[in-house]
């Protein structure tokens, strides 16, 4: 899902191209194909070229945000290209508000720069002033035939426009949502901001896939797409955080099991301890009876050989933790670690385990209750 393709380093800063771009050869020929027709070639060519424009306006962009950021003095770690539009990685949110909108606007105003500048060659061409006139009124006639340089000129004028136009509408994921979620967190809670924000993404998101339907534009109704898919995301995320500071790690701490798996035994023997639980993820320990890290039950599964030793499937790797930790940090901490999840340690002795598993089952469980208390207004 995420696989990138590494193209190097521009101004300093990692460029990675998304596996998805194996579809934009797949969408030019889309786009030159005509029926009773067959492909048209120099349709080919010119959607080639047109991408490879369009591509250097959004790594502009992302540039902007990028080297904006750096100048701030905050980490960009990457930019990420993607077929429709891209994305520059800045993994710590500044914690200034000026710093925030910043660096958000500088991925629109580095192409509305662009226009500008395309703006002032093009109006010095020949058949420049009447090409702007066309673009404005698409109902008035093209009477000449622009030259290359004057089409290729208009084309970065319209596309950085929309770029930098289309990022400020006022919806999250958007550069203009993030803006507006900054802005409204000096008087909000992070909570709010990002429910009024995320909401507005889906709303925005769904009136353009309308959009896009009437000017048949698929292109679009997939970047819609997205947009409400990151809204709603984000939208759980918020729900998820606020659920889990309300949480106590009782309500997800397993207690160590009476028989143990031992990095010595066969995976037989594991396999039979997994038998007699509902978890798909169990300690292992050394013959010191101290943990030595975890073992899914799928991986004994698949991988195992039952007179091999649990020892060649386990996972060395855990974090640990107090009783009285929160929540939230602790799977925060989880999910960094990419481990299975945490041993909970009292006074040197470990009382139980958080495992992610448990976690999302906890969110389940009260996301479950929250749709009936929806569904039947009339209960308390
Ligand atoms: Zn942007």
């Amino acid at each position: 899902m995420f696989a990138t393709w590494r193209i190097g380093r521009i101004f300093g800063v990692p460029t990675e191209l998304h596996w998805s771009f194996v579809l934009v050869p797949l969408a030019i020929l889309f786009y030159a194909y005509q029926p009773g027709f067959g492909l048209r070639w120099t349709q080919v060519q010119w959607w080639s070229g047109i991408t490879l424009l369009l591509f250097f306006f959004v790594l502009i962009h992302e540039l902007g945000h990028a080297l904006t950021a750096r100048a701030r003095g905050i980490r960009a770690e990457k930019i990420i290209l993607f077929p429709l539009g891209g994305g520059a990685l800045i993994p710590d949110e500044p914690e200034r508000t000026r710093d925030q909108v910043l660096i958000y606007a500088a991925g629109p105003l580095a192409n509305l720069l662009v226009a500008a500048l395309a703006l002032l060659v093009l109006v010095g061409q020949p058949n420049g002033a009447m090409l702007i006139r066309y673009y404005l009124d698409q109902s008035s006639n093209l009477v000449v035939m622009p030259a290359l340089a004057e089409r290729l000129l208009g084309i970065t004028l319209a596309v950085n426009v929309v770029l930098a136009l289309g990022n400020l509408l006022p919806a999250y994921p958007l550069d203009g949502g993030r803006i507006l979620r900054a802005l409204l967190k000096r008087g909000l809670s992070d909570r709010a901001a990002t429910v009024i924000t995320t909401v507005m993404g889906i709303t925005i998101g769904a009136g353009l896939i309308a959009v896009s339907y009437f000017l048949g534009d698929p292109l679009l109704g997939i970047s819609s797409l997205f947009i409400i898919a990151f809204s709603a995301v984000e939208l759980n995320r918020g729900w998820q955080r606020r659920r889990l500071t309300r949480s106590v790690m009782e309500e997800v701490l397993r207690p160590s099991a009476a028989g143990r798996i031992y990095v010595t035994d066969r995976v037989s023997r594991a396999r039979a301890a997994f038998a007699l639980t509902d978890a798909t993820v169990l300690p292992v320990y050394n013959n010191y009876n101290e943990l030595s890290g975890f073992v899914e039950k799928e991986v004994l599964q698949r991988e195992g050989h039952r007179d091999h030793p649990v020892r060649y499937y386990y996972e060395a790797e855990f974090i640990t933790a107090r009783p009285t930790d929160n929540l939230l940090e602790l799977t925060e901490r989880i999910v960094e670690a990419n481990v299975y999840g945490a041993a909970i340690y009292d006074g040197g002795e470990i009382v139980g385990f958080v495992f992610t598993e448990d976690v999302i089952r906890l969110l389940d469980r009260s996301r479950r209750r929250f749709y009936k208390r929806f569904r039947s207004p009339a209960s308390p």
